[in-house]
């Protein structure tokens, strides 16, 4: 395997010279020793330097328990479950699935502690459920964004409703808002003012709010 020798070359492996490179048996054995070796080189002790689930940089407090990663969002992990994660052996797989559930809870307001391997098994389970059925995920967003009702800016506050709902940063709430809106599954109109609204806020800005398509 010719190909692999540049990337060891330099050091590091990405997803995408995986994908593009190397057969799927491969790609699990040379992403295996490259979350080791990402590992072998983390400083150990207290401090945490990287995020043990996505490799970004990320801030720790709390004496190392609650992680705080620019990708991940924040969560805790209790002492030495780190170590015994990384010693699992579909590490990276569950790693990046880790991550990918951390964040979930992170958008949805819940961030989580894990705790032991089978608690954060057991998370990785809840998002690939949640992850496996796109209608439940459709019909909590429309909920979320026209159960917000009237508001000024409709980018705003049912758009943040939206990421709580399906645990999203806000790009990507909105970038989900504006799917469902250009296949028409819901659409943004003028709230029509009510006379008892014109009587005592005749200045107030003309509200709007996201309704179901037609
Ligand atoms: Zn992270």
């Amino acid at each position: 395997m010719d190909a692999v020798g540049p990337c060891f070359r330099h050091g590091r492996i990405t997803q995408e010279f995986l994908d593009k490179h190397t057969e799927p048996w491969l790609r699990s054995e040379v992403s295996k020793k490259a979350a080791a070796a990402r590992w072998a080189k983390k400083p150990r002790g207290s401090d945490l330097p990287l995020c043990v689930l996505c490799d970004s940089e990320a801030r720790v407090a709390d004496g190392g328990k609650l992680v705080i990663c620019r990708q991940c969002g924040q969560y805790r992990l209790v002492e030495g479950l780190a170590a015994e994660l990384t010693k699992e052996s579909d590490w990276p797989e569950l790693q990046s699935d880790l991550a990918r559930a951390v964040r979930w809870r992170f958008y949805q307001g819940e961030p989580v502690t894990l705790s032991n391997v089978t608690s954060a098994r057991w998370l990785v389970e809840k998002l690939k459920e949640f992850e496996e059925d796109p209608e439940e995920r459709e019909r909590q967003a429309v909920d979320a964004l026209v159960s917000t009702g009237p508001v000024e800016n409709p980018w705003d506050r049912p758009i943040a409703n939206l990421g709580g709902a399906l645990g999203l940063p806000s790009d990507e709430s909105r970038a989900f808002a504006e799917k469902l809106q250009a296949g028409n599954i819901v659409r943004i109109v003028d709230c029509k003012p009510s006379w008892t609204a014109l009587d005592t806020q005749p200045l107030s800005p003309r509200l709007k709010e996201w309704v179901r398509g037609e």
